[in-house]
């Protein structure tokens, strides 16, 4: 079968040629029907070296899939609450232990043996879904995703988890009369904003430096939309009277970006960094509002992603995505790094 595979560091991803999976016992191969491109995998790409991770190349890209259950191997229960052969599903991208206390929670994404692992899941140090199957390490990480379009549940497994998990962390300070920030509007910000109409009564101010990526802010909820600039601080703050946001999600992470969501946040608000933009924000006494809460949050965990899949499910969240086959998931990523994707594009192998 051919594989998108990142083949060492700083290299263009390469497609390959290479075995089926066959499942061992508990594990499932998916037929892959559609992998999200995310960002983090231009950093893969472009910024990470040897060291950065506990993982190293070669491994296939894609750690957003969706698709259906193709095999099963020995010992994966096909009875109550099980897979079948041809089910739809979505795959839950950050594969813990499953059995530490975290993994029991769910919450694999911070799994109490990350580092021992070795691996972030399939497309972060194992083979991911820009392939046409993929081997799934049990049957605990596959969340049915019934009539919906896999192309639509693919994204939702780290396009529409991440910020759902970094929005759900502070629901309670998203009621009436608050004001969230959402800087960068991509396919994690575009999703932010329509998780944050769907789920709290925050206003939603979304700042992106591509107009393109406003003007989707908008059609996905944001009342306000604002380009990165000198008067950006002022514009924020106006938009929320004065008061400074409740929560800003910075998408990016660079230092311009940081800086922007502490200048703009309100004492006792939440500034939450997913992404991975490598910037440094500088906290002393005076240069963050009283009572702030930094925090960076990494993914999110299987009953969120649930959750995330319900909402789509009800027609309360739908990912805007651009489809390509895997022969050209190369040009995507190029087009990705580009700034020239509309929330979030898609490889359909
Ligand atoms: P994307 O390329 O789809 O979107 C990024 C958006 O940010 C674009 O619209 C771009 O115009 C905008 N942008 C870039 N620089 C900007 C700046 N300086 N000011 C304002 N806007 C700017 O990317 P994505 O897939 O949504 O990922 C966003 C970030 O989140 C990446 O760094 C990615 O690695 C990270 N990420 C983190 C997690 C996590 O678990 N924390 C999960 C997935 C992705
Ligand atoms: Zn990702
Ligand atoms: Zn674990």
């Amino acid at each position: 079968m051919k594989a998108l595979q990142l083949v060492g560091w700083k290299q263009a991803p390469e497609l390959r040629e290479l075995p089926e999976p066959e499942p061992g016992p508990g594990e499932v191969v998916i037929e892959v029907a559609a992998a999200g491109a995310c960002h983090s995998d231009l950093h893969l790409l472009h910024d990470f070296e040897e060291g950065m991770v506990p993982f190293e190349p070669p491994f296939t890209l894609g750690h957003e899939n969706a698709g259906r259950v193709h095999a099963l191997g020995d010992g994966v229960s096909t009875g109550i609450g099980g897979f079948e052969v041809g089910q739809p599903v979505a795959v839950y991208g950050p594969w813990g232990c499953g059995r530490c206390r975290r993994c029991r929670k769910g919450m694999e994404n911070y799994c109490e043996h990350l580092t021992e692992i070795g691996a972030g899941g399939g497309g972060l140090g194992r083979n991911g879904g820009m392939a046409e199957y993929m081997l799934v390490p049990s049957d605990r990480l596959l969340v049915p995703i019934g009539d919906l379009d896999p192309v639509l549940a693919a994204p939702l497994t780290d396009a529409g988890l991440t910020p759902y998990h970094a929005i759900k962390r502070s629901w309670d300070l998203l009621g009436a009369g608050s004001t969230a920030v959402v800087i960068g509007c991509g396919g994690l910000g575009h999703m932010a904003i329509q998780i944050l109409a769907a789920t709290t009564a925050a206003e939603v101010v979304a700042v992106d430096a591509n107009p393109a990526a406003l003007e989707l802010a908008r059609s996905a909820g944001a009342t306000h939309t604002v380009q990165p600039g000198e008067d950006a601080t002022e514009q924020i703050r106006e938009a929320t009277r004065g008061r400074g946001a409740d929560v800003v999600l910075d998408v990016v992470g660079v230092d311009d970006t940081l800086a922007l969501g502490a200048a703009v946040a309100r004492p006792l608000g939440h500034l939450t960094i997913v992404g991975i933009g490598g910037g440094t924000l500088g906290v002393n006494f005076f240069s963050v509002p009283y009572e702030l809460s930094v925090a960076t949050t990494y993914w999110g965990s299987l009953p969120e992603l649930m959750e995330v899949i319900d909402l789509a499910e009800r027609g309360q969240i739908r990912p805007e995505v651009s489809v390509s086959p895997l022969a050209e998931a190369a040009e995507t990523y190029d087009r990705l790094a580009r700034g020239e994707v509309r929330g979030r594009a898609v490889v359909t192998p």
